[in-house]
């Protein structure tokens, strides 16, 4: 393990845990830094005990790259690795053996932290044969949604990618925001391009009811779209949930095969659990994504997981349980 592995690896382990703010920060910079330093220069700093005469190296980061120099996995590391793994519940771990891949994520194109590559060799290392890139749609600009341009460079993109990954698959997709209106924030024929198509409501969330409840079934019934993203948008001690007619729009889930996102975010636990027993009791197709935003995100299946196999979610409705052909088939017809 290298420096650059070993800081690397810091920030995936922080970010699974979620830490974000100052100390996530603090060692991104140094990995940067890192990156930016020919190795040479970083052992000769090393071995005169002169690191942190590069900008961004602090007493903890200089002894986490002297540690990895030295041939041996650092101590901060270690003790991070332990106390950062995400636990599951033993029924949850059927459900996360079960899962394929994992249909809801973003990069840097949008408001993502790490590059389609590195969020796409994390999915395999995790056991997933796919991972769907779900970037924002154009009107999301707050989060560098992607317009018609950029996301037809990033399909280009992404096939490069695929030939460089051989077995594993990065699929295309978009989070596209659902208007106000019910309509979907990106042009009809790249809609049908894109092979899943996760949508979302990301505004006017305090609208009234029927309103609502209008604008996601008209969303859910496009036969563009595949999963309904983060039903409620709660931000758990944040933001309360919409307000919507539950029984229409998982009604609408149920007979337009669009399924219904279990969104993993721990700030999110999206459906709430009355809901998912509703969504249940509809008939509904499920996608246990984690929105992951960073890679270390792309661990969170089992908040999502846990949750389905306490409420008794069938592991068949599950999408991103089958063999990722018969998800494509299933995509593309509708
Ligand atoms: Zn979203
Ligand atoms: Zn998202």
């Amino acid at each position: 393990m290298d420096p650059e592995q070993a800081l690397a690896r810091i920030v995936h382990c922080l970010d699974r845990a979620h830490v974000g703010g100052f100390k996530t920060k603090a060692w991104s910079g140094a990995l940067a830094r890192v990156r930016q330093t020919d190795p040479a220069e970083l052992a000769r700093l090393a071995a005169k005990g002169d690191l942190k005469e590069l900008p961004g190296i602090g007493d903890a980061s200089a002894k986490v790259i002297t540690e990895a120099l030295a041939g041996g996995v650092p101590g901060y590391l270690e003790k991070l690795e332990a106390e950062t793994v995400i636990p599951i519940t033993p029924e949850g771990e059927v459900l996360r053996a079960a899962l394929r891949g994992d249909c809801h994520s973003h990069s840097t194109w949008s408001d993502g932290g790490a590059s389609i590559e590195a969020m796409a060799t994390t999915a395999r290392d995790l056991g997933h044969e796919y991972l769907v890139l779900t970037d924002h749609s154009p009107r999301l600009t707050i989060a560098h949604g992607l317009n018609r341009e950029r996301l037809l460079t990033q399909l280009d993109e992404i096939a490069a990618l695929n030939e460089r990954l051989a077995q594993f698959r990065i699929l295309t997709g978009m989070e596209v925001d659902i208007l106000e209106d019910g309509a979907l924030d990106l042009d009809d024929d790249l809609l049908a391009r894109l092979d899943v198509v996760v949508a979302s409501v990301h505004s006017k969330l305090r609208s009234e009811r029927q309103k609502m409840t209008e604008r996601m079934v008209l969303a859910v019934a496009s036969p563009h779209v595949d999963i309904l993203g983060h039903c409620t948008g709660r931000l758990i001690g944040k933001r309360p949930e919409s307000v919507f007619d539950a029984d229409y729009v998982f009604a609408a889930c149920a007979q337009f095969d669009t399924a219904v996102e279990i969104n993993c975010r721990p700030e999110r636990l999206d459906p709430p659990l009355e809901l998912l027993d509703a969504a249940i009791g509809h008939g509904c197709y499920f996608s246990i994504d984690t929105d992951a935003h960073a890679t270390g995100q792309l661990e969170w299946q089992p908040h999502g997981c846990d949750r389905a196999a306490d409420r008794g979610v069938p592991l068949e409705r599950v999408i991103n349980t089958w063999a990722m052909d018969d998800l494509l088939a299933w995509t593309a017809t509708k």
